[in-house]
């Protein structure tokens, strides 16, 4: 989806015969891809899901799996997450989540909620792709988070004012972000959270790949941190969308928000409003995977994904040019590279299918005001080490080229 979309950002500058050309390459045989930013389909726990969907369509709980249920969700997978957020710090009731169709839906949800034209939303520069898609349908101004206190709330709230809104929220992911795979600290979070309270917005915490931590010390979610200052999670202004994503399916379409209970309450409204619910024998068959191995399955997925991505960062490592830095993440599933400022993400990306057949995302699509033109995220969660490491080969001589 990401690459599709920066297809369609390119579109203005290129001609469609030369976007359909690149896309053709992008199916050759051979290609070595880091460009999707999705789980390997090898490493799906699908035996458990089959027992799972197998258990919901017993005689006896049938009638529930195939029947309509309520918009909050599955009541014992809403007791697994609570029960889940609370060894984060959270200490949360059922009434503090709901299910919604992946964090997707939470984050246009919360968009609709929040956001009229003019106001401000906080964002990293760059920011998930599907954040901006979902916050653009609301017409935003986007203005840029700082996590190191260096501006202050006066400063974003006047600049705010004067574009005619007011700041509703800041967004980010504080573990592993798409597409940087940075972290922010307890330091940058505490710094958020005191800048939010000045600044009397929410803050969207997007924890989609929080729990892929594969080394360094895991640091509490920020609303594990507001909730120990208030004491109580219904005063918090914190949302943290939770997904099942990048754990055990994205394909069943099951993420959850935990909040306080009024922002709960506004959600299933618009819920009710949107799909009603979502799918009941999804949600039971999660709920089955879930009890039964969830602990173990992200065991098995840290050994696969923290093996690709040292794959990874030791093959740049060796072949990088002078000028060319990237991230070292900590979990996840991106290394975010920035190349010497006068090279192009987009017109790389064209050289690498065309010479090297490898495939990643040029960054400008991450960033609201269509900068960062000589950055490129790459994914390192689909690819074998020995294909990494050839991939990474490749990219390397087309860079080298390119310098
Ligand atoms: N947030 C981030 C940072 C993501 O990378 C993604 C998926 N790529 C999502 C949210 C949405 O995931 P889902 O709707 O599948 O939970």
């Amino acid at each position: 989806m990401d690459f599709q979309s920066f297809f369609a950002t390119r579109a203005s500058r290129m001609k469609a015969s030369e976007i359909r050309e690149l896309l053709k390459l992008l199916e050759q045989p051979g290609i070595i891809s880091f460009a999707g930013g999705i789980p390997d389909p090898a490493l799906f726990p699908s035996a458990g899901f089959a027992d799972g969907y197998q258990a919901a369509l017993s005689t006896e709980t049938a009638g529930t799996a195939l029947q309509y249920s309520v918009s909050e969700g599955y009541r014992p997978l809403r007791e697994w997450i609570a029960d889940q957020m609370q060894k984060l710090g959270v200490p949360c009731t059922l009434d503090n989540i709901l299910i919604t169709s992946g964090s997707q839906q939470a984050l246009d949800y919360l968009g609709k909620l929040m956001l009229s034209p003019n106001d401000t939303a906080l964002i990293n520069w760059p920011t998930y792709l599907g954040a901006l898609g979902a916050f653009n349908a609301y017409e935003p101004r986007y203005d840029q988070i700082s996590v190191n206190g260096n501006r202050s709330a006066a400063d974003y709230a006047a600049a705010a004012e004067a574009a005619g809104g007011r700041v509703k929220f800041a967004y980010l992911s504080a573990d592993f972000a798409n597409p940087t795979g940075e972290t922010v600290d307890r330091r940058g979070r505490e710094n958020l959270l005191a800048l939010a309270q000045d600044l009397n917005c929410a803050i969207i915490e997007d924890a989609a790949y929080q729990s892929l931590r594969y080394d360094g010390e895991a640091i509490p979610p920020i609303l594990a941190l507001e909730a120990a200052q208030t004491g109580d999670i219904n005063a918090c202004r914190t949302i943290y969308c939770g997904s099942f994503s990048k754990t055990l399916s994205p394909g069943l379409r099951i993420g959850w928000v935990c909040a306080a209970a009024p922002v709960i309450s506004q959600m299933v409204l618009i819920k009710q409003a949107g799909d009603l619910h979502c799918s009941t024998i999804n949600q039971m068959a999660l709920t089955h995977v879930a009890e039964t191995q969830f602990e173990a399955h992200v065991a098995k997925l840290h050994a696969a994904y923290s093996a690709r991505r040292d794959a990874m960062l030791d093959a740049l490592d060796e072949v990088m040019p002078d000028g060319v830095s990237w991230t070292k993440p900590e979990g996840g599933m991106f290394v975010w590279m920035t190349l010497p400022g006068h090279m192009d993400g987009a017109a790389l990306l064209e050289q690498a299918l065309k010479t090297a057949k490898v495939a990643f995302v040029p960054g400008r699509a991450f960033f609201a005001d269509g900068s960062g033109g000589n950055t490129l995220r790459l994914s390192f969660s689909c690819a074998d080490e020995e294909t990494i490491r050839e991939g990474i080969r490749r990219l390397g001589e087309v860079i080298r080229a390119a310098l």
